[in-house]
């Protein structure tokens, strides 16, 4: 599988109930087979006031994004704006690069 989706990336849910949602990656966990996505797989959770350091952290519901299995969302290209399969290429310095599987186009 290799890094296929890195953080930053743009992805599409092709699973589940945020189906078809998009967002930006905004962590990949130490075993790479699970990211957290700005806005998708979003939880509550209710907070306890607790009082740590030299601030209080309110009560109340806080939402957060859970972890989604990475298995659950494509790539969408930068270049041609499509959920996309990633391959890899090597570039004129011999670096391994992501390549659009759709469109041909490097995707860094
Ligand atoms: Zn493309």
């Amino acid at each position: 599988m290799g890094n296929q989706i890195k953080k930053g990336d743009t992805v599409e849910i092709i699973s589940g109930e945020d189906l078809g949602a998009r967002g930006t990656v905004q962590r990949v966990l130490p075993r790479k087979d699970r990211i957290v996505v700005a806005g998708v797989n979003v939880v509550k959770k209710h907070q306890r006031a607790v009082r740590a350091g030299r601030g209080e952290v309110q009560a109340g519901i806080i939402e957060f994004e859970a972890p989604i299995d990475i298995s659950n969302v494509m790539l969408v290209c930068p270049r041609c704006d499509e959920p996309t399969r990633v391959g890899f290429t090597l570039d004129e310095d011999g670096q391994k690069v992501r390549v659009c599987k759709t469109c041909g186009e490097v995707v860094g």
